[in-house]
């Protein structure tokens, strides 16, 4: 019986040949076709080798096939949703870019550009020369650059301004973010030399002062981006900072982290100096990250003094970190969206999620849970929207809690554990937390038009 039916299953090549394999050829990548036809047949001889007799039709081994296919052709990078509420999750890909970034970024993509080009004077041009005046318009920066990321930024300022002399930080910064970004090993790798000064807990100006020597180059100031330093605490404003730095002839940097560019205070969250705020401080030069409380894509952008900015630009390394065109497409598109301190808390996603009133989050959770609760098998779980807290993310604000309102899920028949797996391994995959035994699905971070997709993916966990 068996060896008979081992006889009966088709070769690659018949498969290949029949009217399937073609279709298959017109739009899959031959190698992947063959290499499912060949797993296929392969599960069938192992399947009749256990005395099992599995229908040999064509039909139902193409399905299995196409299957087969689907799986070894799917992209490794997708999309999903972020209940979360942390809103530059690190992980998730951080910033969501607007509208016009997008656009922007497609139509560089598939068209040439005056990327390196200037178009007067028809001659090479510089990729920098596309920030310069929207930087300074929008934080009052005599001038400015964007590479990589932030920590590009750090590493190319201080191989330009400081390499082989010495740079004061206080103890109470040295950071590490995300572990693979850490003050001391980016200052030793920029080849210039640390040098701490103060405690953890407090630093004062003499602590500064008395580091300056001939060798000194620079003072750095880094932001706590996720980290509290509270209770007897001492730090130096960049104010005193810059003005001891002017009085010995050495230059200050502040590495901002996140880098917001507009006043966040009216909304009640404190704690984000903004880049003017750093500038009018006197900072020779500030760093931040494009795609954290920016909004923009991952990018590290520099602004401060002419000079300096001019020096950073002949170093060689800028080379190795410097900032693609689709990138510096949707960053130039993201920043002119700041001309309009207005319009842009609407319309850049991060800031929008960030301030956005609790009422209309609860109005999502709300509408979430009606979804689902309409749609549910009896008692398969409890749902109902709470009030609960969301974070910033990303390197920003770590000590703010931001109101929001979740729609928390005791599934019955499975552990929350379960659910959240099966969430997570849904399509798409729904990211979540579990707190007191509960799924929570923050509605901050879910936008409008995610909700019925979301609803149908907890419905199918649930089922
Ligand atoms: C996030 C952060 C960085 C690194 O920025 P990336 O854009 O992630 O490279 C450096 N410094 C501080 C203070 C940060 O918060």
């Amino acid at each position: 019986m068996g060896k008979e039916l081992l006889k009966e299953l088709p070769s690659v090549d018949e498969v290949l040949k029949s009217p399937f394999g073609k279709k298959w050829l017109a739009i899959y990548p031959r190698r992947y076709v063959l290499a499912a036809i060949r797993d296929v047949i392969d599960i069938y001889r192992k399947l009749i080798l256990e005395g099992e007799s599995p229908s040999l039709a064509l039909e139902a081994m193409a399905s299995e096939i196409t299957i087969h296919i689907e799986r070894l052709t799917s992209l490794s990078l997708i999309p999903l949703i972020n209940a979360t509420g942390i809103v530059v999750h690190t992980n998730l890909g951080r910033s969501v870019l607007s509208g016009r970034a997008i656009e922007n970024l497609i139509k560089i993509a598939g068209n040439y550009s005056n990327l390196e080009y200037d178009i007067e004077s028809g001659r090479r041009g510089k990729r920098y020369s596309h920030l310069k005046r929207i930087l300074r318009d929008i934080t009052g920066a005599e001038d400015g650059i964007a590479v990589n990321n932030n920590a590009a930024a750090v590493l190319l300022c201080l191989s330009t301004l400081a390499k082989g002399r010495e740079v004061i930080v206080s103890r109470g910064e040295l950071v590490e973010i995300g572990g693979s970004f850490r003050i001391p090993e980016v200052m030793a790798q920029s080849g210039a030399v640390l040098v701490e000064v103060g405690t953890t807990n407090k630093t004062h100006l003499s602590d500064y002062r008395r580091a300056i020597n001939p060798n000194t180059a620079l003072i750095l100031k880094v932001h706590r981006s996720n980290y509290k330093i509270s209770g007897f605490t001492e730090e130096v404003p960049m104010e005193e900072l810059s003005t001891l730095a002017r009085t010995h002839g050495i230059y200050t940097m502040h590495d901002l982290g996140s880098g917001c560019l507009i006043d966040l205070r009216p909304y009640g969250i404190y704690g984000e100096p903004t880049v003017s705020d750093a500038l009018n401080a006197g900072a020779d030069i500030v760093t931040f990250s494009g795609d954290k409380l920016l909004g923009g894509p991952q990018a590290g952008i520099i602004v401060g003094k002419k000079d300096l900015i001019e020096e950073i630009q002949k170093n060689q390394l800028l080379r190795a970190l410097r900032i693609d065109k689709l990138t510096l497409a949707a960053l130039e598109a993201t920043l002119m969206q700041y001309a309009d301190e207005d319009k842009v808390k609407d319309d850049l996603p991060t800031l929008r999620m960030l301030l956005e009133p609790p009422e209309k989050i609860r109005y999502r959770a709300k509408r979430i849970a009606y979804l689902i609760k309409r749609r549910i098998k009896e008692q398969s779980a409890s749902v109902e929207v709470i009030e609960e807290y969301s974070q910033a993310g990303g390197g920003a604000l770590p000590e703010v809690n931001l109101r929001s309102y979740v729609v928390a899920i005791k599934p019955t028949t499975l552990s929350p554990d379960e659910m959240e797996e099966r969430l997570r391994r849904g399509s798409p995959p729904v990211i979540v937390r579990i707190k007191d035994e509960r799924v929570l699905l923050d509605a901050r971070t879910i936008r409008q038009d995610e909700i019925n997709t979301l609803a149908s993916c907890i419905l199918a966990a649930l089922s």
